[in-house]
């Protein structure tokens, strides 16, 4: 199977924003988008992204997972980006209509359709550093990928970085390209000095979130993980876990977690963390590199509850279990 997200479909969505309206949206080959080299996204990074993912039924069926959460998120990112506005509900029909088109190509689970709308500025204006673009483009891309725990469930390795940070803190709820460039530098360095999978960014010495997933720690019947703020990306899958847990009788503390009081927890037995995004739904964190040492969160293995609450959530995903809060739509 190809690297997640390196194989697309040969058709994408696509619409166009020319400063006044948005042009109807039309199914074009995957690779045509033409840019002018003064883009402004090429230069000033005006640009935001969503993924989702659809799933295959047992019944044929093909459902998309919480794409109203999606759609919001791409909203806010857009206004936030001072992006011109997204219309929402075409954005919704972009995605249902292109899902649709290839929904004969929606992989069985674990496999799905990882779906991707992106957002850019398009204008042609290189003296518009500090203004935002006039005209913009979104569009949605599909990948099929496969079970991301297809290699085995490796629990991963992650260097507690407290001193820099992901990306500047006013941005971190933007689903932007800027960010994701930002965070490169840290995490590339923790591979290569300390064979870490991923940087645990810590900024002033509070746990906050990794390049690209957000970090949950589970100790016993509790949860902990940061409460909501603009400094970090809101996920779907973190809301979705922590709703998940409260249903099984969890509790779910969305709170400031120092970086002592994690590493004094996570040193316990029985202790767990995990990182949750859409690709993986919950990676198991084995272990916490911190000022040069390792520290083994519980046995430094693949944790129970957080298999527990991945395979609870991939049931409501993949059919196996009644959808009881409306998270899917059918296409
Ligand atoms: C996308 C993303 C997440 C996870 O969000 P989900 O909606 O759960 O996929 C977390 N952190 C960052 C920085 C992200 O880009």
């Amino acid at each position: 199977m190809a690297a997640f997200g390196s194989l697309f479909m040969p058709e994408m969505a696509i619409s166009w924003f020319d400063g006044d309206s948005w042009s109807e949206t039309e199914i074009v080959a995957s690779d045509s988008i033409q840019l002018h080299p003064g883009a402004h996204v090429l230069h000033y990074a005006s640009t935001c992204f969503e993924g989702l993912k659809a799933f295959r039924h047992q019944d044929g069926s093909v459902k998309l997972f919480r794409m109203d959460r999606n759609l919001a998120r791409f909203a806010q990112s857009s206004a936030l980006l001072a992006l011109p506005e997204v219309n929402v509900a075409a954005t919704e029909k972009m995605i249902l209509d292109i899902v649709g088109r290839f929904a004969s190509e929606v992989p069985e689970p674990p496999g799905s359709m990882y779906v991707r709308p992106t957002h850019f500025g398009t204008e042609a204006a290189i003296g518009k550093a500090a203004a935002p673009s006039t005209t913009s483009c979104q569009y949605v891309l599909l990948s099929p990928v496969g079970d991301y725990f297809a290699g085995g469930d490796k629990a991963l390795r992650l260097l507690v970085d407290d001193n820099g940070m992901r990306c500047a803190p006013h941005n971190g709820m933007i689903k932007s390209g800027g960010n994701y460039a930002s965070a490169l530098q840290p995490i590339m360095k923790a591979r290569t000095e300390f064979n870490a999978d991923q940087v645990l960014f810590a900024p002033d010495g509070f746990v906050q979130e990794t390049g690209a997933a957000n970090f949950l720690l589970i100790d016993g019947d509790e949860i902990i993980t940061k409460a909501l703020d603009e400094s970090f990306l809101h996920g779907v899958t973190r809301d979705s876990i922590l709703t998940i847990a409260r249903d099984l009788g969890m509790t779910v503390s969305e709170r400031e977690l120092s970086v002592d009081e994690l590493l004094e927890r996570a040193a316990k037995p029985g202790c767990e963390a995990a990182l949750s995004g859409t690709a993986a739904v919950l990676a198991p964190v084995g272990t916490l590199i911190y000022q040069g040492k390792d520290v083994k969160v519980g046995n430094g293995g693949v944790g129970e509850t957080t298999v527990k609450l991945r395979s609870t959530l991939n049931d409501i995903q993949w059919g196996k279990a009644e959808d009881t809060r409306g998270w899917l739509t059918s296409i």
